[in-house]
């Protein structure tokens, strides 16, 4: 076989120039690693936090926290160090060595971030871990808790019920999701009716900027606090913890999950229930999932399930009273609702038994499955012509 010399001059070519830029890289991480040694607390040494691919853990370190599979394959990019956060310090030297070596930094709490952006980069990248900083300080003369962003709201919620029958948190359904992303994006959950959204209800916060200087509400101003609750912090920097208010909840709440298909006149219902939805009494929430299951009677072996699922901050008859006068189609009884506590209504929202022990919020370990999801807005009722068309597809 004929070899063009030009061709093998131009791949020793490629292949020295590859060599290169992995050794160059190789000497950036290593005065990255550097500079994190340097700028260690000596109270606080940093080595430990310090996991790269070298390291017999890297591994699961990094997968801990992958809360989506589509990002968790042998092409997906790799962090070249994880830093998992054993004191404020460790975040001050990330910031202060990223911006120095002009690394990019990626900050992951609970790693449900729908698009991986809390571990995953274009560029060669690390990641500052915050599982380890978790604390929970529950304050109940004043209602107000400091919770570290490494915490989930699974715990959040088990410590405020261990103090307090009558108290708690707005946020989301999801028990594993990190405070950190979540409280700096908005927070949707079923009290946001009577309480709005997370964010409404944050009240103070330790930040720490691009300098790695550390701010509360007060020395941060009005502007930043403003953009870090909703705006995504992770453009301005590194949110250590927030300070957020209670709420009441009563002694007793309800809950209920009634489903039904296209044969069970799901189509009415569904339209019904929006033009209802927005205007019952703000302690009620019903929420609407859509999903196919299998048909014995329908052409094609499927039909479409409308699952209604609800809680009220209130007691079950005024509940059916409510639903009986404003969503009738549904047909809703007592016999569907349970009154239960509303730590027991947040297990039940993530379908785990009502009666399971409340510390398995404790778990942070999800049960994983590949997903992508987007949000959109509906401002005015879909026509059930479209809803039909919904159907179809
Ligand atoms: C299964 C599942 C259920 C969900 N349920 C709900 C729900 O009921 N309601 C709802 O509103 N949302 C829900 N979400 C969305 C979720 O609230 C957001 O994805 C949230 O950003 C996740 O926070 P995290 O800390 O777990 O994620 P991460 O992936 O760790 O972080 C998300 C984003 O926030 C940034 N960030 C994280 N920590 C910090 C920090 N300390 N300082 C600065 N920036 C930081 C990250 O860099 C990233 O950009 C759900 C998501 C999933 C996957």
């Amino acid at each position: 076989m004929a070899i063009s010399w030009p061709l093998v001059v131009s791949l020793l070519l490629s292949i020295s120039s590859l060599a290169t830029s992995a050794s160059n890289s190789d000497s950036v991480h290593e005065a990255f690693v550097q500079c994190l040694l340097d700028n260690s607390h000596p109270s606080h040494p940093i080595s430990e936090a310090i996991f790269t691919p070298q390291s017999p853990s890297y591994a699961t370190v990094l997968q801990s926290y992958i809360r989506n599979l589509r990002f968790n394959e042998t092409y997906t990019p790799k962090p070249f160090l994880i830093l998992t956060a054993l004191h404020q310090s460790h975040i001050q030297a990330a910031i202060i060595c990223a911006k120095k070596g002009n690394i990019q930094m990626k900050i992951r709490s609970g790693g449900h971030d729908y698009d991986g952006l809390s571990y995953v980069a274009t560029v060669p990248f690390f990641v500052l871990d915050m599982f380890n900083l978790r604390s929970i300080d529950i304050d109940m003369e004043t209602e107000t808790v400091w919770v570290q962003s490494g915490a989930i709201l699974g715990e959040l919620y088990y410590r405020i019920s261990a103090l307090s029958k009558t108290h708690g948190f707005p946020a989301g359904v999801c028990p594993t999701v990190g405070v950190g992303g979540h409280l700096t994006g908005g927070g949707y959950g079923n009290m946001m009716r009577k309480y709005g959204l997370t964010v409404d209800n944050i009240v103070d916060a330790y930040f720490i900027d691009v300098n790695g200087r550390i701010h509360d509400r007060k020395s941060m101003g009005e502007d930043l606090f403003w953009a870090i609750r909703g705006g995504g912090a992770a453009s301005f920097g590194v949110v250590l913890a927030y300070k957020i208010k209670l709420v009441h909840v009563p002694e007793i709440v309800t809950v209920f999950r009634v489903e039904k298909t296209l044969e069970d006149n799901a189509t009415d219902i569904v339209d019904q229930w929006q033009h209802v939805a927005s205007k019952l009494p703000k302690e009620l929430f019903v929420r609407l999932v859509i999903d196919v299951v299998n048909s014995s009677t329908r052409t094609g072996g499927s039909t479409v399930r409308v699952s209604f699922i609800s809680l009220f901050l209130g007691d079950s008859k005024t509940l059916v009273s409510i639903m009986n006068e404003n969503l009738p189609l549904l047909g809703l009884s007592q016999s569907d609702c349970i009154e239960t506590s509303w730590i027991r209504s947040v297990l039940f929202w993530t379908n785990i038994a009502i009666d399971s022990p409340t510390d398995v919020l404790l778990n942070r370990t999800p049960s994983l499955s590949y997903l992508k999801r987007k949000s959109d807005y509906v401002k005015q009722p879909i026509p059930k012509t479209a809803l039909e068309g919904i159907w179809e597809k």
